[in-house]
Protein backbone atom coordinates (compact mmCIF):
# COMPACT_ATOMS: atom_id res chain seq x y z
CA UNK A 1 0.00 0.00 0.00
CA UNK A 2 1.05 3.55 -0.65
CA UNK A 3 1.07 6.00 2.30
CA UNK A 4 1.05 9.48 1.78
CA UNK A 5 5.23 9.45 3.09
CA UNK A 6 5.26 7.37 -0.80
CA UNK A 7 3.83 10.72 -2.03
CA UNK A 8 5.67 12.71 -0.44
CA UNK A 9 9.02 10.98 -1.75
CA UNK A 10 7.18 10.96 -5.28
CA UNK A 11 7.18 14.91 -4.88
CA UNK A 12 10.81 15.35 -3.77
CA UNK A 13 12.26 12.34 -7.16
CA UNK A 14 9.81 14.90 -9.43
CA UNK A 15 12.18 17.70 -8.23
CA UNK A 16 15.00 16.53 -8.30
CA UNK A 17 14.56 15.32 -11.33
CA UNK A 18 13.20 18.32 -13.19
CA UNK A 19 16.20 20.12 -11.16
CA UNK A 20 18.59 17.93 -13.00
CA UNK A 21 16.67 17.70 -16.26
CA UNK A 22 15.70 21.59 -16.24
CA UNK A 23 18.47 22.73 -19.04
CA UNK A 24 17.23 19.55 -21.52
CA UNK A 25 13.21 20.79 -20.70
CA UNK A 26 14.24 24.80 -21.66
CA UNK A 27 16.05 23.69 -24.35
CA UNK A 28 13.19 21.23 -26.06
CA UNK A 29 11.20 24.29 -25.50
CA UNK A 30 13.26 26.69 -27.39
CA UNK A 31 12.84 25.57 -31.37
CA UNK A 32 9.09 24.73 -30.55
CA UNK A 33 8.19 27.53 -27.65
CA UNK A 34 9.64 30.14 -26.13
CA UNK A 35 12.31 28.35 -23.56
CA UNK A 36 10.77 28.20 -20.38
CA UNK A 37 9.75 24.99 -19.37
CA UNK A 38 12.39 24.22 -17.62
CA UNK A 39 12.30 27.10 -15.44
CA UNK A 40 8.94 26.75 -14.71
CA UNK A 41 8.54 23.36 -13.48
CA UNK A 42 11.62 23.88 -11.37
CA UNK A 43 9.95 26.89 -10.12
CA UNK A 44 6.92 25.34 -9.22
CA UNK A 45 8.40 22.07 -8.03
CA UNK A 46 10.23 23.58 -5.81
CA UNK A 47 7.24 26.04 -4.23
CA UNK A 48 5.60 21.64 -4.08
CA UNK A 49 8.28 20.21 -2.13
CA UNK A 50 8.18 23.69 0.52
CA UNK A 51 4.55 23.48 0.92
CA UNK A 52 5.03 19.78 2.16
CA UNK A 53 7.57 20.10 4.25
CA UNK A 54 5.71 23.01 5.90
CA UNK A 55 2.50 21.40 5.94
CA UNK A 56 2.97 18.16 6.19
CA UNK A 57 -0.27 16.34 4.73
CA UNK A 58 -1.52 13.45 5.96
CA UNK A 59 -3.08 11.47 3.29
CA UNK A 60 -2.13 10.50 -0.42
CA UNK A 61 -5.11 12.56 -1.82
CA UNK A 62 -4.11 15.85 0.28
CA UNK A 63 -0.31 14.92 -1.20
CA UNK A 64 -1.33 15.76 -4.64
CA UNK A 65 -4.10 18.60 -4.33
CA UNK A 66 -1.36 20.56 -2.23
CA UNK A 67 1.04 19.91 -4.77
CA UNK A 68 -1.44 20.47 -7.61
CA UNK A 69 -2.51 23.93 -6.35
CA UNK A 70 1.21 25.07 -5.58
CA UNK A 71 1.76 24.37 -9.48
CA UNK A 72 -1.34 26.72 -10.48
CA UNK A 73 -0.14 29.51 -8.13
CA UNK A 74 3.26 29.50 -9.41
CA UNK A 75 4.27 27.96 -12.28
CA UNK A 76 2.88 30.75 -15.30
CA UNK A 77 2.41 29.48 -18.53
CA UNK A 78 0.00 26.32 -20.07
CA UNK A 79 1.89 24.02 -17.88
CA UNK A 80 1.08 25.29 -15.07
CA UNK A 81 -2.53 24.73 -14.59
CA UNK A 82 -2.38 21.67 -16.75
CA UNK A 83 -0.09 20.04 -14.39
CA UNK A 84 -1.61 21.41 -11.21
CA UNK A 85 -4.91 19.94 -12.72
CA UNK A 86 -2.95 16.63 -13.31
CA UNK A 87 -2.16 16.13 -9.09
CA UNK A 88 -4.72 18.05 -8.04
CA UNK A 89 -7.72 15.56 -9.93
CA UNK A 90 -5.66 12.72 -9.32
CA UNK A 91 -5.09 13.56 -5.71
CA UNK A 92 -9.43 14.38 -5.18
CA UNK A 93 -9.78 10.84 -6.65
CA UNK A 94 -7.46 9.66 -3.96
CA UNK A 95 -10.21 10.22 -1.45
CA UNK A 96 -9.12 10.52 2.01
CA UNK A 97 -7.67 7.17 2.99
CA UNK A 98 -4.29 7.40 4.96
CA UNK A 99 -3.01 4.51 2.01
CA UNK A 100 -4.33 3.78 -1.29
CA UNK A 101 -3.42 0.59 -3.90
CA UNK A 102 -1.63 1.11 -6.66
CA UNK A 103 -4.56 0.08 -8.66
CA UNK A 104 -6.51 2.88 -6.84
CA UNK A 105 -3.65 5.07 -7.76
CA UNK A 106 -3.96 3.89 -11.33
CA UNK A 107 -7.26 4.69 -11.60
CA UNK A 108 -6.63 7.80 -10.00
CA UNK A 109 -4.56 9.01 -12.20
CA UNK A 110 -6.46 8.04 -15.04
CA UNK A 111 -9.31 10.88 -13.91
CA UNK A 112 -6.67 13.25 -13.54
CA UNK A 113 -4.96 12.87 -17.04
CA UNK A 114 -8.79 12.74 -18.45
CA UNK A 115 -9.11 16.04 -16.33
CA UNK A 116 -5.94 17.67 -18.16
CA UNK A 117 -7.68 16.76 -22.01
CA UNK A 118 -10.73 18.38 -20.76
CA UNK A 119 -8.61 21.52 -19.47
CA UNK A 120 -6.33 21.91 -22.65
CA UNK A 121 -8.63 20.70 -25.03
CA UNK A 122 -5.82 17.79 -26.26
CA UNK A 123 -5.57 14.28 -27.07
CA UNK A 124 -3.32 11.88 -27.89
CA UNK A 125 -1.03 12.32 -30.62
CA UNK A 126 -1.59 16.27 -30.33
CA UNK A 127 2.24 16.15 -29.51
CA UNK A 128 1.59 17.53 -25.62
CA UNK A 129 2.42 16.01 -22.69
CA UNK A 130 -0.59 13.79 -23.35
CA UNK A 131 1.23 11.86 -25.52
CA UNK A 132 3.32 10.49 -22.27
CA UNK A 133 0.62 10.68 -19.85
CA UNK A 134 -2.08 8.67 -21.62
CA UNK A 135 0.41 5.25 -21.86
CA UNK A 136 1.29 5.77 -18.71
CA UNK A 137 -1.77 5.85 -16.65
CA UNK A 138 -2.80 3.32 -18.76
CA UNK A 139 0.34 1.17 -18.52
CA UNK A 140 0.47 2.00 -14.34
CA UNK A 141 -2.67 -0.82 -14.52
CA UNK A 142 0.34 -3.55 -15.36
CA UNK A 143 2.98 -2.22 -13.29
CA UNK A 144 5.47 1.22 -12.24
CA UNK A 145 7.89 -0.11 -14.78
CA UNK A 146 5.82 -0.44 -17.59
CA UNK A 147 4.53 3.25 -16.57
CA UNK A 148 7.75 4.35 -16.84
CA UNK A 149 8.60 2.61 -20.45
CA UNK A 150 5.22 3.78 -21.67
CA UNK A 151 5.65 7.62 -20.84
CA UNK A 152 9.53 7.43 -22.08
CA UNK A 153 8.27 5.70 -25.20
CA UNK A 154 5.37 8.30 -25.53
CA UNK A 155 7.49 11.37 -25.17
CA UNK A 156 9.86 10.27 -28.16
CA UNK A 157 7.23 9.33 -30.16
CA UNK A 158 6.05 12.95 -29.95
CA UNK A 159 8.79 14.16 -32.33
CA UNK A 160 7.85 13.04 -35.60
CA UNK A 161 4.40 14.56 -34.65
CA UNK A 162 3.28 18.16 -35.40
CA UNK A 163 1.96 20.30 -32.66
CA UNK A 164 -2.23 20.73 -32.62
CA UNK A 165 -1.87 22.13 -29.13
CA UNK A 166 0.01 25.24 -27.23
CA UNK A 167 2.95 27.74 -28.29
CA UNK A 168 3.97 25.16 -30.78
CA UNK A 169 1.10 24.51 -32.96
CA UNK A 170 1.63 28.22 -33.83
CA UNK A 171 4.54 26.70 -35.93
CA UNK A 172 2.54 24.73 -38.01
CA UNK A 173 4.49 21.78 -39.96
CA UNK A 174 7.72 23.40 -38.04
CA UNK A 175 7.08 22.13 -34.72
CA UNK A 176 7.73 18.53 -36.63
CA UNK A 177 11.59 16.87 -35.83
CA UNK A 178 11.56 18.33 -32.06
CA UNK A 179 10.26 16.00 -29.05
CA UNK A 180 7.72 18.10 -27.01
CA UNK A 181 8.88 19.60 -23.83
CA UNK A 182 5.66 18.81 -21.94
CA UNK A 183 6.08 15.32 -22.89
CA UNK A 184 9.40 14.82 -22.03
CA UNK A 185 8.58 16.53 -18.32
CA UNK A 186 5.94 13.93 -17.91
CA UNK A 187 8.54 11.84 -19.01
CA UNK A 188 10.55 12.27 -15.79
CA UNK A 189 7.56 12.85 -13.50
CA UNK A 190 6.42 9.19 -14.42
CA UNK A 191 9.88 8.15 -13.83
CA UNK A 192 10.37 9.60 -10.73
CA UNK A 193 7.51 7.69 -9.60
CA UNK A 194 8.58 4.87 -10.83
CA UNK A 195 11.81 5.22 -8.69
CA UNK A 196 10.25 6.02 -5.30
CA UNK A 197 7.96 2.34 -5.80
CA UNK A 198 11.28 0.72 -6.06
CA UNK A 199 10.75 -0.07 -10.00
P1 LIG B 1 4.18 27.84 -22.22
O1 LIG B 1 3.97 27.15 -23.54
O2 LIG B 1 3.00 28.65 -21.81
O3 LIG B 1 5.48 28.57 -22.17
P2 LIG B 1 5.43 25.61 -20.85
O4 LIG B 1 6.60 25.88 -21.73
O5 LIG B 1 5.71 25.53 -19.40
O6 LIG B 1 4.26 26.66 -21.10
O7 LIG B 1 4.76 24.23 -21.26
C1 LIG B 1 4.63 23.84 -22.60
C2 LIG B 1 4.05 22.44 -22.67
O8 LIG B 1 2.70 22.45 -22.23
C3 LIG B 1 4.00 21.87 -24.07
O9 LIG B 1 5.22 21.25 -24.42
C4 LIG B 1 2.85 20.88 -24.00
O10 LIG B 1 3.30 19.58 -23.62
C5 LIG B 1 2.00 21.42 -22.89
N1 LIG B 1 0.75 21.97 -23.43
C6 LIG B 1 0.57 23.19 -23.98
N2 LIG B 1 -0.72 23.34 -24.35
C7 LIG B 1 -1.36 22.19 -24.02
C8 LIG B 1 -2.72 21.70 -24.13
N3 LIG B 1 -3.69 22.46 -24.63
N4 LIG B 1 -2.99 20.46 -23.67
C9 LIG B 1 -2.02 19.69 -23.12
N5 LIG B 1 -0.74 20.08 -22.99
C10 LIG B 1 -0.41 21.30 -23.43
MG1 LIG C 1 7.26 27.53 -22.72
MG1 LIG D 1 5.94 30.50 -21.40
Amino acid sequence: MLDADFFRRWMTAAHTAVDQEADRLTELDSPIGDADHGSNLRRGFAAVTAALEKEAPATPGAVLTLAGRQLISTVGGASGPLYGTLLRRTGKALGDEAEVSEADLARALRTGVEAVATLGGAAPGDKTMLDALVPAADALGESFDAARRAAAEGAEATTPLQARKGRASYLGERSIGHEDPGAASSALLISALARTAGA
